[in-house]
């Protein structure tokens, strides 16, 4: 059921500049675009689904790689404009605007694709990745192509004292004035949730962790409700620890997955590994990689950054352990809540 969040949800994308602000991300954008090339094969001739349309682009450039027929579906009523655009590209007799939830309307037929741009802030905030899972089960063919494919999300521990100091240590002479007596307040507002804002990969004390990974092939919903992930970081330097950064990238690969050395295995007893951060190395194989790490180029979903109330000093080589878990709000399924333990 359409709840009251959903609406104000799909009325937050019936804003221009949330489509402004997505379109002149050029990493994400031409990234889509290049993957939507690269798999041409795939696309000429086909039936292509595009969940979550907004003006329209990805749909846009799925005909442009030859699709014979493209449903763009947004809830938003930035279907309407989608419509419009598609016009003015003289598009119209292959890309069908569909304006409605993609759990409520209906297609004419199964399709051999679906393409989306459906991640949040620290990948799974918004929750959209639901809507995908659906439409999968529902609307494509067995052996079709989901782009993107697969999806990880990652943590490290960071040091950022500029943060610390313009939010927190701010308070302690203000004008000449003593406002110490802020400084709880102020940690309160400035770090009780999670905070989106751009790191560098200075501020990372080592290699970071991979929280969770997501086959879009065969995710299940369930599994979405609750992600826990185990780490255990070694300091590669002596500095205070100001807490934790979170970032994702995602893959653009075939039904059948190309294994890209980047991905770490599970260990047996289920903690993640320790992996080399995600764009230093080059890729063995010819996998499309959309990323937000802190050393790749800058992304509209910057990182996530979850910071400590008080700074822990940390030595060279010095073990932080601990786990996070996400889940999905009971109240609010697009929010999220985190749970993060460290010693
Ligand atoms: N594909 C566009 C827009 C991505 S933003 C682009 O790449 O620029 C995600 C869009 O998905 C929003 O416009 C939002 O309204 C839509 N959306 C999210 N959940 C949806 C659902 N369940 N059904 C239909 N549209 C949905």
């Amino acid at each position: 059921p359409c709840t009251d969040y959903d609406v104000a949800y799909f009325k937050a994308y019936s804003h221009i500049g949330v489509h402004e602000e997505m379109l002149k991300d050029h990493v994400r954008t031409s990234t889509y675009r290049n993957a939507i090339m690269h798999h041409k094969d795939l696309i000429s001739g086909k039936v292509v689904l595009d969940v979550g349309c907004g003006t329209g682009v990805l749909s846009i450039f799925c005909a442009f790689a030859g699709a014979t027929r493209v449903y763009a579906v947004d809830a938003s009523d930035i279907a309407l404009q989608a419509m419009e655009i598609v016009r003015e590209n003289e598009l119209s007799d292959k890309v069908v605007v569909l304006h409605g939830r993609i759990e409520d309307v209906n297609i004419e037929e199964k399709v051999d694709v679906i393409i989306s741009e459906w991640m949040g802030y620290m990948l799974l905030y918004e929750s959209m990745l639901g809507s995908i899972i659906f439409a999968r089960d529902k609307w494509l063919k067995p052996g079709g192509l989901i782009l993107p494919s697969h999806a990880s999300l990652y943590m490290a521990p960071v040091t950022n004292s500029q943060r610390y100091h313009d939010s927190i240590y701010f308070w302690r002479d203000v004008y000449g004035i003593k406002m110490s007596s802020m400084m709880p307040l102020a940690k309160q507002c400035a770090f009780m949730e999670p905070s989106v804002e751009t790191i560098s990969g200075e501020n990372v004390l080592t290699w970071p962790t991979v929280v969770t990974q997501v086959d879009c092939y065969t995710i299940q919903a369930q599994e979405l409700e609750t992600i826990t992930g185990a780490f255990k970081f070694m300091s590669m330097l002596q500095a205070p620890l100001h807490g934790f950064a979170f970032w994702f990238d995602v893959e653009f690969n075939g039904p059948v997955r190309q294994k890209s050395k980047k991905q770490p295995s599970q260990s047996s007893d289920g903690n993640a590994q320790n992996t080399s951060p995600s764009s230093k190395k080059k890729k063995p194989d010819v996998s499309i990689v959309l990323s937000t790490a802190p050393e790749d180029a800058p992304t509209h979903w910057q990182q996530t950054l979850l910071y400590l109330f008080e700074p822990i000093e940390l030595n060279k080589d010095q073990i932080i352990e601990g786990s996070v878990t996400i889940s999905q709000s009971q109240q609010h399924a697009r929010f999220l809540n985190i749970c993060l333990k460290y010693l």
